[in-house]
């Protein structure tokens, strides 16, 4: 870890006025990731700037019926909201399924949109990395690729978003509100990441400064139904091979409205807009979810380990449309 200076913010400004001066002064709230990356000098800010008192830690109803989560409201405290739990259960679940207790009581709801790609070569500074350095190489390409991306990769970076709760907030329609020196800005959340391109380096569209400060979900009549199905090595405490956030909005056996979000496939939270518009109008039965799961992963590039993931992936979408077809509830 390299020398840094520390500063604690005492107000919203105050923060993003320091983090605005200098390129390599960043945030920090609950740590989780960030003073991993320290540690294994994978980035080495002049300044840290402590954000975790500052008053962004409340999740409030919004005049349109939705919900505004404060950027330093806790996984643990977001999984547990009685209304989360009650009207977005998918988010509550996707929380839930990531991390452990101890590390969801520290992480933050901004904290968790800023993490980074576990990839193991972005870890190892002994390998190249064009995520850490641009322009030297990405030995995942032709290495072990196992839990890599099937989709939206580039030649640069075949890295994938490792957040659980991000999927559930790309699949709910989420914004993030973000304060800079020119004013606040709303972004839409699948808007918020970027594929990597030839600029892997880039995980987000912030703006140099710019700090999360609040992530707003709209109400959505049929998220009850919504379920979260995350596959993975191990039981708990592992990343996602695939996951799905799934809901469907239905009238008798037809489907009115369908939402399908994938984790663990890209470098961004996956919508997968061309099923959910496939679903709309279709009988909710096993034919229906099997044909939106192909269009889903029509365009996957599987890598040479991870060809398993495109049928993982099809499987796992067919799932979770029919538990929420059912009502939701855990898969
Ligand atoms: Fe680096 Fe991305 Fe390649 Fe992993 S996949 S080694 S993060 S460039």
């Amino acid at each position: 870890m390299n020398n840094f200076a520390y500063v604690r913010a005492n107000s919203v400004e105050d923060a993003v006025s320091r983090a605005s001066q200098d390129s390599n002064v960043m945030y920090i709230a609950g740590g989780t990731n960030l003073v991993d990356r320290m540690k294994g000098f994978l980035d080495e800010p002049s300044q840290l700037v402590d954000v975790s008192r500052l008053a962004m830690k409340k999740i409030e109803r919004t005049q349109e019926g939705g919900l505004k989560i404060g950027a330093l409201v806790t996984n643990t405290d977001l999984a547990g909201c009685a209304e989360v739990r009650s009207n977005y259960p998918m988010l509550s679940r996707s929380i839930l399924a990531g991390a452990s207790q101890q590390i969801r009581n520290m992480a933050t709801v901004g904290g968790n949109l800023m993490q980074r790609t576990r990839c193991p070569y972005y870890y190892d500074t002994a390998f190249a990395c064009n995520k850490r350095q641009p322009n030297t190489g990405c030995p995942a390409a032709t290495g072990i690729n196992r839990t890599h991306a099937i989709l939206g990769a580039s030649e640069s970076c075949v890295a994938v978003n490792p957040s659980d709760m991000c999927v559930a907030l790309a699949a709910l329609d989420a914004e993030v509100k973000v304060r800079g020196v020119a004013g606040e800005r709303q972004i839409p959340f699948v808007d918020f990441h970027r594929l990597p391109g030839n600029t892997p380096n880039r995980d987000t569209n912030l703006e140099p400064g710019e700090l999360i400060t609040a992530v707003i979900l709209p109400p959505v009549s049929f998220a009850k139904s919504g379920v979260y199905l995350k596959l993975r090595d191990r039981a708990s405490y592992a990343f996602a091979l695939i996951s799905v956030a799934a809901a469907l909005e239905l009238s008798g056996e037809q489907i009115k409205n369908a939402r399908v979000a994938l984790g663990g496939v890209a470098h961004k939270p996956w919508r997968a807009t061309e099923a959910e518009e496939f679903l709309k109008g279709k009988r909710a039965d096993k034919s229906t979810f099997s044909q939106a799961a192909e269009i889903a992963l029509k365009d996957a590039k599987p890598l040479a380990h991870n060809q398993f993931k495109v049928k993982l992936s099809k499987r796992a979408i067919s799932r979770a449309l029919s538990v929420s077809a059912r009502g939701g509830g855990v898969v």
